[in-house]
């Protein structure tokens, strides 16, 4: 079951963009994002911002990382380096990234981001504040607490839901009869309830109500050998860039330390590396 879900009023969001902030700061991914020219306006989802305002009328929805109970990105990460947690959060482990980037073919929602300008990149997006919630210092994401109109709230995903359902139920004049996330794509722990189409505001159009990952499943098993050979080469890949960077930053470090320091960077000692 999923225990960490958001879910988000659109009729309630002013567009004060505070939750934007307080995702920054709490990830301390700089308060200036500079996106590379393919990746758009500076205001768009970026490696350094992990949740932003679409804009529609006079309508302000948050986009960020959908956390789908079944992700297409975790199911095409060949190494398992994006995965879902108990909490229903999908959550990613830099450490053992490839760099492959097949999670953000993946994403039928488009939300990962890559650190392009990065010596090591990493795939970036929002991870729900996971680890600060579970090692104590939260206790709900940055987002949801800095919130001033309580537009976007943080909770047990069987009880948002039943809270979106009764405030539509409540004002069904007011609110289209519609949770977007409780079944697209198999569901989603980040939920919306709006009075215009989402869609708008640039919702996929068209998404499937089945899991992603077992339509990644049926692409899998149709190339099994193909992705293999391509995962193993990237691992491989990986392998020599992690080598080499970590070789030039003993040998950066050695020399910081002067030559009898840097005479201990032996070529035996890199082999054993
Ligand atoms: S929205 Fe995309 S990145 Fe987020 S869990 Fe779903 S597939 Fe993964
Ligand atoms: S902090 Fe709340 S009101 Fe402000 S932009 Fe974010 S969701 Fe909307």
């Amino acid at each position: 079951m999923s225990s960490f879900a958001i879910l988000t009023d659109v009729t309630k969001c002013t567009g004060c963009e505070e939750c934007v902030l307080a995702c920054k700061v709490t990830n301390e991914t700089g308060l200036r994002d500079t996106p590379r020219k393919w990746q758009g306006a500076a205001t768009d989802l970026s490696s350094t911002r992990w949740t932003t305002i679409a804009r529609t009328g006079n309508r302000h929805v948050r986009v960020h990382c959908r956390h789908c109970l079944e992700p297409g990105c975790a199911a095409a990460c060949p190494v398992g380096a994006l995965h879902t947690t108990d909490e229903g959060v999908v959550a990613y482990d830099p450490s053992i990234c490839l760099g492959c980037r097949y999670c953000m073919v993946a994403c039928p929602f488009r939300m990962t981001r890559y650190e392009w300008g990065s010596a090591n990149p990493r795939v970036r997006k929002c991870i729900l504040c996971y680890e600060k919630i579970t090692g104590g210092e939260l206790k709900q994401p940055a987002c949801t607490a800095a919130c001033p109109e309580g537009a976007t709230i943080f909770g047990a995903r069987d009880d948002l839901l039943a809270e979106a359902r009764r405030r539509i139920g409540d004002d069904p004049n007011r609110y289209i009869d519609h949770v977007w996330g409780e079944h697209e794509v198999g569901g989603t722990s980040v939920l919306y309830i709006s009075d215009v189409d989402l869609v708008q505001a640039g919702w996929p159009s068209q998404l499937p109500r089945d899991a992603v990952p077992e339509l990644a499943d049926m692409v899998l098993h149709t190339v099994p050998t193909t992705f293999v050979s391509v995962g193993m080469a990237m691992a491989g890949i990986h392998w020599v860039i992690k080598r080499r960077q970590k070789l030039a930053a003993e040998a950066a470090a050695a020399t910081a330390a002067g030559p009898a320091a840097a005479e201990t960077v032996t070529p035996g000692d890199e082999e054993q590396s």
